[in-house]
């Protein structure tokens, strides 16, 4: 199996650790002599319970969450955040910001428009077709909520730093770049994070909400889309995904115990992104990264070549020599590596040496 495994630079689902893999394989007929495997047995067995609080416990170690947050599984992926999020803490007429960076936080407005909130954009960068993070932004001091996208995907663009909202709590989307690096929680009322790119596979999403936030959520929700209704049953009020939470136990006690911590897989992921952006910008304009330099993100990063031509047969020749997954969103075109924590630094090296060999061969 390892000897046929690809260098999978695909945006998510994503490359997942390799002894996370190994080690669901050990486990799965026989989990832990329970019997049985993870997929078949009950969501209120001991066995599940201990690996969702260990899921929990792990979150709250690696972000060091205060006991003010939560830490809860939902379904409907971060795409459901975007509705949840309006519904529960704006029922009063209330208003939040939001910072447009593209796509996903684009898509984080629309929803909270189709609920008729009172949203203002403070903030975008749709002039500079989004490729960069808006700066400064003057946040209103009577929102709720500031919603920013830490990681845009699709652009390649990250805060390199979290903006100051004196005081109102940020909300963000964190899905392509959750456990990559260290950050304070404390200015956070709400982080969220479909597991599907950085700590898991499809299927579940990690949501962390600050309790004071709690009190503005309604009583005329409905039951699966209030965000008490988890932190009151500790995510098992019905059936949670539970293979998908098994999992990202997994990845995060990788993170942990075998990477050794975010500090850890900071550098490491800033050793990767610097090899793949070193080699852009050494190739004399053959390769172009599409993001304003202090704007780029560690996790997708993204480029073009001279022709759409070129790009296509730099992403066949890559793929044929092992390196998948390296086509951009197909609403932006271009080439897109994305080095999620699993994607080992090994790989980005031997993407590193592609590209040089092929702006040699092509330039
Ligand atoms: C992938 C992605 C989403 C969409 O996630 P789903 O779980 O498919 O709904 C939202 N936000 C960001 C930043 C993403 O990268």
């Amino acid at each position: 199996m390892e000897s046929k495994r690809i260098v999978n630079f695909n945006p998510g689902p994503a490359a997942l650790p390799l002894p996370v893999l190994e080690e669901i394989r050990a486990d799965l007929p026989d989990y832990k002599g329970a019997g049985l495997s993870v997929l078949e047995m009950s969501h209120r067995s001991q066995q599940f319970e201990a690996i969702l609080n260990e899921a929990i416990a792990r979150t709250r170690r690696l972000l060091k969450l205060d006991e003010r947050f939560h830490v809860i599984f939902v379904q409907g992926g971060a795409s459901l955040q975007f509705s949840m999020i309006p519904m529960n803490f704006l029922a009063d007429g209330r208003s939040a910001d939001y910072v447009d960076t593209g796509t996903w936080s684009t898509h984080a407005i629309k929803e909270a428009r189709v609920l008729q909130k009172p949203i203002r954009v403070v903030a975008s960068s749709e002039e500079s077709r989004y490729t960069r993070i808006p700066q400064p932004i003057a946040f209103s001091p009577d929102a709720v909520y500031a919603h920013i996208t830490s990681n845009n995907t699709i652009r390649g663009t990250q805060w390199q730093s979290f903006p100051d909202a004196r005081g109102v709590p940020l909300v963000a989307d964190m899905s392509s770049d959750i456990m990559s690096r260290p950050f304070d929680a404390a200015p956070f009322g709400l982080i969220y994070a479909g597991a599907q790119k950085n700590i898991g596979p499809a299927g579940v999403t990690l949501v962390i909400v600050r309790a004071d936030l709690l009190e503005r959520v309604p009583e005329n929700l409905p039951t699966m889309l209030k965000y008490t209704t988890y932190t009151a049953k500790n995510s098992l009020y019905n059936t949670p995904p539970c293979f998908a939470i098994y999992t990202l136990q997994l990845v995060l006690k990788w993170i942990e115990e075998a990477v050794g911590g975010l500090e850890r897989i900071d550098a490491l992921n800033r050793e990767k992104a610097g090899l793949v952006y070193r080699r852009i910008d050494a190739s004399g304009g053959f390769y172009r990264g599409t993001a304003e330099p202090g704007s780029r993100s560690l996790m997708n990063v993204t480029f073009r070549l001279p022709t759409e031509e070129l790009e296509k047969r730099f992403i066949e020749e890559a793929a044929r020599s092992g390196l998948a997954g390296l086509k951009g969103h197909r609403s932006v075109g271009g080439c897109r590596a994305s080095l999620y924590n699993a994607v080992p630094l090994e790989g980005v090296d031997a993407l590193a040496q592609f590209m040089q060999e092929f702006a040699r061969r092509n330039g």
